[in-house]
């Protein structure tokens, strides 16, 4: 079998990544009270252990380029399988795929980030920045529509 990657080993890429920001919103349960009124009229602290009435989450806020990092690792799975008829488990069914994913010198090889190339490794700074900005731009769509 030969197997075919879109990067090497000692391969220069620059990856896509998600910043997430802290928000906080009025939390649905207590409707931002931090209380919640019995029948008896009596009350008790917000079951969902809010903060004076808001919760905190993570947002998506923007796309930014990570690296340059250096190609240390590649990992490819790929799967054909006709299934076993009438075998009992998810493990016997008929499957096909493929997954290519990446380790780098600067984020550990072997334990630290795996990088699947589905979600956009690059061998350009200046592919991954428009990409970037492509993926920011339907955020901000999306922001305006709510
Ligand atoms: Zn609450």
């Amino acid at each position: 079998m030969n197997i075919t990657t879109k990067f090497d080993l000692g391969d220069i890429v620059y990856m896509v990544s998600m910043d997430s920001k802290k928000a906080t919103k009025t939390c649905p349960a207590c409707s931002g009270r931090g209380h919640i009124t019995l029948d008896d009229g009596s009350s008790v602290r917000c079951p969902r252990r809010c903060h004076s009435g808001t919760i905190q989450y993570l947002e998506e806020a923007r796309w930014h380029v990570d690296g340059p990092y250096t190609i240390t690792q590649v990992r490819v799975e790929i799967t054909e399988s006709p299934g076993v008829p009438d075998a009992w488990g998810d493990n016997y069914e008929p499957m096909s795929g493929r997954e290519e994913s990446y380790m780098c010198l600067e984020t550990g090889t072997g334990s630290g980030v795996v990088y699947d190339l589905q979600k956009g490794i690059f061998a350009t700074d200046t592919e991954a920045q428009a990409e970037c900005e492509k993926r920011n731009a339907a955020l901000q769509e999306k922001a305006g529509q709510t």
